[in-house]
Parts: C-alpha cells; structure tokens; sequence
C-alpha cells in the first residue's frame, strides 16, 4: 500500500514492526487513500492551524503540513520523537512536542505556537484508541474548544457517537450535547501497521457549546440518573435516583411534554436540557 512519497513510512515501519508499541495504542496508518480522506474531512485551509494528537511516524502529520499553516503535533512516546524532528526541523510548519496530550496545556502549547489571537484551530488526529473517551472529552471540555475535531476511533465507537435519537448513550448523549457529531466514513483493519483486531471509522465533531462546569454537572446528573438502568423507563430511574414518588416524576415528565414511559435512549439532547432543568 505504500507507493511514491511514502516510502518513508515504509522503512520507519518495516523498522519498527518488532518495536509497535501496543500499550500505546500504535497502529500505524499505511493507506494513503485513507489519509486524503481525513484531511478532506477536516476542510483544512492555508490559514489553519492544526493540533494532531500521535504523530507516529509523521504520515498523516505530513500530509497535514501539505494543508495547512501549522501542525502542532503531541506524541507521548520519546523513542518516536527523534524520526519525527529530522522529518520536521525547527525550520518546517510542524512543531513536534512530547507531551502525554491529556496532561497538555493545550491553549499554552498553541499560544507559544503563535496562534494569532482570536483565531480557531482544528483537531485531526489518528488517536490512540485506549483513551478515546478521554481524548474526546479533554477536546470539548477545553476553554476555547476546536472549530472542528477529526478523529480516527473504533467503528463501533464512531457509531455510538454519532448514533441517532432512539439508540442514544450515555456516551453519544456526552459527545453530542457539546457537538454535532457524524460518521465520516469507514476504514478496514488493514489500513493499519500492525494490523489491530477491529475495523474504525472517521468522525467529524463540531463543537456547538462551550464546558460549563455548574450547568453541565448538572445536565450530566439527569443523564446519568437516566441511564441508570437501560431497561427502565426514566420514571423508575429518577424515582430511584432522586429519592422521588414515580407519580411525582411522571408528572414533571407529563408537563415537559414527555410519556411517562419514555427510556433514556429515546431523548434527544435539549429533551435532556430541559428534563435537566426541571430536576435541578
Ligand atoms: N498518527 C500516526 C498514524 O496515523 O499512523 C500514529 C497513530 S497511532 C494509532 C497513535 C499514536 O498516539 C502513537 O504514535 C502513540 O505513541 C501516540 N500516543 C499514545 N498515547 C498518547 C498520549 N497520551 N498522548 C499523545 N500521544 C499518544
């Protein structure tokens, strides 16, 4: 799969394969196809300024630098950072920091990359897939979140993000309160080197509000409470939850416009806006 100017990764690779570290999630990307389609995904203009999280060998960081004005690349592991500054010297569009990205100061990182005042940033990245979760709440919950946020994660991730009212998570509800979230497309397992077990996908998330951290509490109280128990309805869970008579509950409910019978899954996020405040 690797042609022309890729050869590079080849050889990295190839001399990496022994060395792939599994604890950290690396699954080197080897399609190129695949790549162009990330950064379509990701619109990327002259101007941006682009966070990827995990560089790896640099192959998507590369093409990414191709796009845009700047690549603000995070890589955790110290045995990868020396291939990636002679790939990208001090003298490239591409700052390379060593940083776990869940410690990082991203706001700091991206000031000292002069991020010209007021402008946004992007995020795309093939992320390591043991903290996905954690990566994509990090991202929504920063002070000046991203214009847009392109990730690779697991397929059957991607699909309980992005799922739609009437199949919603805990976890889709918690991405798609802060974002609209959508499936860009699919990728096989052997897009990747080592090739990992399951297949993944591409999603697209546009941040549509930024972290409050009392209105969220609360708002994630109600979900929580909600979801308790998948197989009872959001009368039996907030009964129990809240320490409240179902009648008591199905009444709030009932003026909210909701069936007494209603599940969690089936509440699209400003039914939980408003569920929340009616249980504050
Ligand atoms: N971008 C490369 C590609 O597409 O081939 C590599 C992607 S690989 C799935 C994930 C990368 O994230 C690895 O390079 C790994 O070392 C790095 N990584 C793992 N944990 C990290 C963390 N906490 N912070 C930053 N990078 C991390």
């Amino acid at each position: 799969m690797y042609s022309g100017r890729y050869w590079i990764e080849y050889i990295i690779i190839i001399s990496m394969q022994v060395k792939a570290k599994k604890h950290l999630g690396q699954n080197f990307l080897k399609d190129e196809g695949v790549l162009g389609r990330i950064v379509a995904s990701a619109n990327i203009a002259p101007d941006d300024f682009v966070v990827e999280i995990g560089p790896g060998t640099g192959i998507l960081t590369q093409v990414l630098s191709e796009k845009a004005k700047r690549v603000i690349s995070l890589e955790l592991d110290s045995d990868l950072i020396p291939n990636l500054l002679k790939r990208f010297p001090l003298s490239s569009n591409v700052t390379i920091v060593r940083q776990d990205i869940l410690q990082a100061d991203l706001m700091e990182v991206l000031k000292k990359s002069q991020l010209p005042e007021g402008q946004s940033y992007k995020v795309v990245a093939n992320i390591p897939y043991y903290i996905t979760a954690p990566i994509i709440q990090y991202l929504l919950e920063l002070p000046m979140p991203p214009e847009c946020i392109v990730l690779m994660v697991q397929k059957e991730v991607a699909e309980r993000i992005t799922a739609k009212v009437g199949a919603l998570s805990i976890l889709a509800v918690s991405v798609q309160y802060y974002a609209d979230a959508e499936l860009s497309f699919i990728v096989p397992k052997t897009a990747f080197e080592p090739v990992p077990q399951v297949d993944s996908a591409v999603v697209r998330l546009v941040p549509k509000r930024s972290f409050d951290k009392d209105l969220d509490k609360k708002f994630f109280r109600c979900v929580k409470a909600g979801f308790s128990s998948r197989r009872k309805t959001l009368v039996n869970n907030f009964s129990a939850s809240f320490h409240l008579p179902k009648d008591a509950v199905a009444q709030k409910l009932d003026r909210l416009g909701l069936d007494a019978n209603i599940r969690a899954q089936a509440l699209a996020i400003d039914d939980w806006q408003r569920v929340a405040t009616a249980f504050e």
